[in-house]
């Protein structure tokens, strides 16, 4: 089951790879030694690269302790018409496991940055990896970041 969420190498985490060694960072990938296994680590930025897919992640939607709600649309996040209730189960167990792991993580001190699959197409990439090359350069003067209490 992970496999088919979480399955390795995929396009657009592969792009974002890319782009990072050209850009000079160089990273770890799905460290097993970090909880949650995040698709990429960049040591220098003391942070957490996550490559999510928007329909199997849920784009634009967050678990608030009871159902999942939305708080923005992706088209990509859309929802199966028929069997629904294995949809809203199988969702809500994706999103659940993301923001447990990156409460996780914030918590220990990493900053996060989470890339949907919507925003490395074509006509978007561009300006996703300029928003990522920015974090990261942001992070890396920084350092380790504070650790946080969990948002929400
Ligand atoms: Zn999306």
């Amino acid at each position: 089951m992970m496999s088919a969420i979480r399955s390795r190498d995929t396009k657009p985490e592969v792009l974002v790879r890319k782009f990072l060694w050209r850009a000079g960072w160089r990273f770890r990938v799905c460290d097993k030694r970090i909880e949650g296994h995040p698709d990429i680590v960049v040591p220098r930025a003391h942070a957490l690269v996550e490559v999510r897919g928007c329909f199997w992640h849920r784009h634009g939607w967050t678990w608030d302790g009871r159902k999942l709600v939305q708080e923005a649309v992706c088209d990509d996040a859309t929802w199966p018409k028929s069997n629904r209730a294995f949809w809203n189960d199988k969702f809500r167990k994706n999103v659940k496991r993301d923001e447990r792991h990156e409460a996780l993580w914030l918590e220990a001190g990493w900053h996060v940055a989470v890339l949907w699959t919507c925003g490395l197409t074509p006509a978007k990439r561009d300006k996703t990896l300029a928003w990522l090359a920015k974090k990261l350069e942001k992070w890396s003067l920084r350092g380790a970041a504070k650790p946080r209490r969990r948002r929400g």
